[in-house]
């Protein structure tokens, strides 16, 4: 395999940053954009100098405030992100092709074909922090890696205005000291299973043999045993695949009823991937939308371990945001499940590893899906939507 050289992008406190740009008597101070306290708001973003208080991003605003006196609260302007959001993929553009937005203000970007016309991975790194900089009075802190998982970790690494660069021979070294619950792939669950072994870091799970991650974790062990080494084979994907396909659902009455969220999440969920199965579609990622009973709205995009159209495997990905971010309990107005990087279904490789219990989710998905086409959207529903009812 040709190793490929990926950076990642992400610009630092970017709607924070964007308040201070456009304000100068922002600047300096500690900012969050997001809603008021008295209605219940929640932060969307917060600035360095607020976040040396503790505050972060879905803290519900009453505690922020709680934490530091004098905190400046600005209302959310998307549109101004957006825009600007589009003039930083334009610059991406102008390196590689091939990009891939995570969210607003960040990408992985395969450069794995420019070095010959840009110079180093560092040169590349550099004059793009630059041009961001320049252009867009902003920063970015950005990594670079064999891969995206490593390239993620690698921005994550110094923030702000950071710049890694990991080389393939130092990735195993640079993953060593990371505790394992940084590593994407590896969930909450899997990290308390591997807290109980004594595994906190993943330079611990690389000391953990194959043969015994897989007697413990079965298949997923053998994932484990290659994202502690740092080995990920997902491809950058751009653009122009990256179509998307929701549904979200406004309540009659702002709601902090969980079981009632998460099955609305559910339903969701199967009326989005039942539409993306019809279409012989799958989605690579998961967005959730969340909007506050302020009006401040939140989106969380994950990634899935392979493509699927199954709803079971999309409501699992969205209750994991909700549940990460569904913090201090605020009263909800509005929820959506958007399925990103859409793909024909022929597309996908076929997984490596065979998964019995997903072979008789698809069985069974077929099977309502024909009962669904001959008797009506609502003949079908799941036993435990049902008793909701
Ligand atoms: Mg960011």
């Amino acid at each position: 395999m040709q190793s490929r050289h990926i950076l990642h992008v992400d610009m630092d406190a970017f709607f924070a940053s964007i308040e201070q740009r456009d304000n100068p008597d922002l600047r300096g101070k500690p900012v969050v954009v997001g809603g008021l306290p008295e209605t219940r708001g929640v932060v969307a973003a917060a600035s360095y100098e607020a976040r040396r208080y503790g505050i972060k991003s879905a803290m519900p605003m009453a505690t922020a405030v709680r934490l530091c006196t004098g905190l400046i609260i600005v209302s959310s302007h998307h549109g101004r992100y957006r825009s600007v959001s589009s003039q930083l993929m334009a610059i991406f553009s102008d390196y590689t092709p091939l990009v891939e937005p995570v969210s607003l203000d960040e990408a992985y970007l395969d450069v794995t074909g420019c070095t010959h016309l840009f110079g180093t991975l560092k040169d590349i790194a550099k004059k793009i922090q630059n041009r961001i900089a320049g252009e867009l009075q902003l920063t970015a802190s950005v990594g670079v890696g064999p891969n995206k998982l490593v390239a993620k970790l690698a921005s994550d690494y110094r923030k702000p205005e950071g710049l890694t660069v990991i080389s393939p021979q130092e990735v195993e070294s640079f993953l060593a000291n990371m505790p394992v619950e940084k590593v994407w792939g590896i969930g909450p669950r899997t990290c308390s299973e591997l807290q109980k072994i004594g595994v906190t870091t993943v330079g611990k799970l690389q000391g953990i043999s194959l043969d015994f991650l897989m007697q413990r974790f079965g298949k997923h062990g053998k994932v484990l045993y290659e994202l502690s080494r740092g080995l990920d084979e997902r491809p950058v994907i751009t653009e122009q695949k990256a179509k998307t396909m929701g549904k979200e659902i406004t309540f009659p009455k702002d709601i902090r009823d969980v079981p009632r969220v998460k099955n609305t999440l559910w339903e969701l969920a199967e009326a989005v991937c039942h539409r993306m199965r019809k279409k012989g579609l799958v989605c690579a990622s998961v967005t959730l939308k969340l909007k506050y009973a302020d009006l401040s709205l939140i989106t969380r995009t994950v990634t899935l371990p392979r493509p699927t159209a199954l709803t079971v495997l999309v409501r699992e990905a969205v209750l994991s945001l909700l549940k990460a971010n569904w913090n201090g309990y605020p009263f909800v107005r509005l929820v959506g499940i958007s399925c990103g990087k859409l793909m024909e279904c022929g597309n996908v490789s076929p997984s490596l590893f065979p998964d019995e219990a997903m072979d008789k989710e698809e069985k069974i998905t077929r099977v309502t899906d024909n009962l669904k086409e001959k008797f009506g959207e609502q003949v079908v529903t799941s036993a435990a939507l049902l008793k909701e009812k």
